[in-house]
């Protein structure tokens, strides 16, 4: 029998799943190891309404060109497109942004969950309390103390892919398919920050569906959206939120035409993070992890055990395979649901 790579690593979590089960006697399911972390005044992020969301993918166009990202094109289309155009079905170590539909029976009207369809985007959601940054042995995965933004180091990393086993949204992946891969995700376009520019998505978005801004500003803008019914008139911003680019961003008057589900998707759950989503069909029906995930991080409930086996220097891959349990148990509940467009 031979063991691919991916294979190895899912044979050390396992293997290091005993030790992280007798950890638990120390640390009781559901206890937590220290606070939960808060977000930082500062941190910046995305709102992303999946009512506003036309499934244009302009966002994922300019994310590829934003970040230099080569074409995903998968071997059913190849022959269909001869190979011309992007058809990522997922995220991969090609892709940092995608969208993906929400189908059901007939599909006749948008943002309806029986007889409908819906549109989710996903990427790194920037957790405010990341179990990627929490489990990386060599801290090539860190949380920026003022942003909050969840970079990622190659030059660091080790091609351990803890991180990729131990994300609750199954975002980072590594790039098997090359010989010295790396692991790839969303890092908030820091690098058009620094150019005084926003990320790509958002600014390239037609519809306002994908916004930046401050996450106070966000969370306020979502809550403002809660409010609202079918019929209201509202103006829809676009780009950035609060912003200093004035009227290149001017809101659109629109109808309102379905009602949002009442909850703003990132605020607690998994102990928050800084990609806010808002919808009409339920969250888990997205893809998201919901429902059954607590408030809390999964990092605020490991770590302390993390620490007290590298103090014993038993191996981080007994801290992983924690990690690697908890999220697994509710993300595979729902990742079938949201499928590719
Ligand atoms: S979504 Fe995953 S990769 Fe992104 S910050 Fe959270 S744990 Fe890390
Ligand atoms: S912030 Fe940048 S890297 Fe992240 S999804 Fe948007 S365009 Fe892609
Ligand atoms: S650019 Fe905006 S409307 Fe188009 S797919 Fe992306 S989020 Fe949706």
């Amino acid at each position: 029998m031979t063991l691919d790579r991916r294979d190895f690593l899912r044979a050390l979590s396992i293997a290091g799943a005993g030790t992280a089960l007798a950890a638990s006697e120390v640390a009781p399911a559901g206890a937590l190891q220290r606070p939960p972390k808060p977000v930082s005044p500062e941190a910046i992020g995305l709102l992303y309404d999946s009512t506003q969301c036309v499934g244009c993918k302009a966002c994922v166009a300019s994310c590829k060109r934003a970040n230099d990202m080569p074409p995903d094109i998968t071997a059913d289309q190849r022959a269909w497109n001869e190979g011309t155009w992007d058809t990522a079905k997922g995220l991969s170590g090609n892709t940092l942004n995608v969208i993906k539909v929400y189908r059901d029976g007939s599909m006749e009207q948008k943002d309806r969950e029986t007889d409908g369809f819906a549109f989710i985007k996903r990427q790194c959601l920037h957790c405010v309390d990341p179990s990627c940054v929490s489990c990386c042995p060599v801290s090539a995965m860190t949380k920026d103390p003022e942003t909050g933004i969840v970079s990622h180091d190659p030059d660091r990393c080790i091609g351990c892919r803890y991180c990729v086993f131990a994300c609750p949204f199954q975002v980072p992946v590594y790039q098997y398919d090359r010989a010295f891969g790396k692991i790839q995700k969303c890092q908030l376009c820091k690098h058009r920050l620094a150019e005084g520019e926003i990320p790509a998505c958002a600014e390239s978005c037609p519809t306002g569906a994908t916004l930046f801004g401050r996450i106070t500003d966000l969370r306020a803008e979502a809550h403002r959206r809660l409010e609202l019914q079918p019929g209201d008139t509202y103006a829809y911003p676009s780009g950035e939120l609060g912003g200093d680019r004035g009227d290149a961003y001017a809101p659109t008057e629109k109808t309102v035409r379905v009602s949002y589900l009442p909850e703003v998707y990132g605020e607690h759950v998994l102990g928050g993070t800084q990609a806010l989503y808002l919808a009409a069909v339920p969250f888990e029906k997205l893809g998201l992890p919901h429902g059954n995930v607590p408030d809390y991080a999964y990092a605020a409930q490991t770590e302390g055990v993390q620490h007290l086996l590298y103090k014993g220097m038993i191996a981080p891959g007994a801290v992983l395979a924690g990690l690697v349990l908890l999220a697994r148990r509710n993300f595979g509940k729902h990742h079938h649901e949201a499928e590719e467009d």
